[in-house]
């Protein structure tokens, strides 16, 4: 079973540009749910994509999981979020 982190662009998450540009892929293996009486390990597939903005240091950042990777979305202390 693969789930695929499925937004098209993501944000740097240090000057905030969106980009589409993947740059590698990467392979997570999330957990393993018994359904159905047997075990169905799933693997996210998450993006690495490039960063589009040329004046910004961060060549390549890590896409973020939607939901329920503790990895990534639990502490993300500095992150300065779009605000409102
Ligand atoms: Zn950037």
């Amino acid at each position: 079973m693969v789930a695929r982190t499925s937004l098209v662009a993501a944000a740097c998450p240090d000057c905030g540009q969106l980009s589409d540009r993947v740059h590698a892929y990467h392979q997570r293996r999330l957990a393993d749910l018994p359904v159905g009486g047997r075990a169905v390990v799933v693997h996210l597939r998450v993006r690495r994509l490039v960063c589009a903005a040329q004046s910004c240091s961060r060549r390549t950042f890590r896409e973020q999981a939607p939901c329920g990777d503790p990895a990534v979305g639990a502490a993300d202390p500095g992150v300065d979020r779009p605000g409102r």
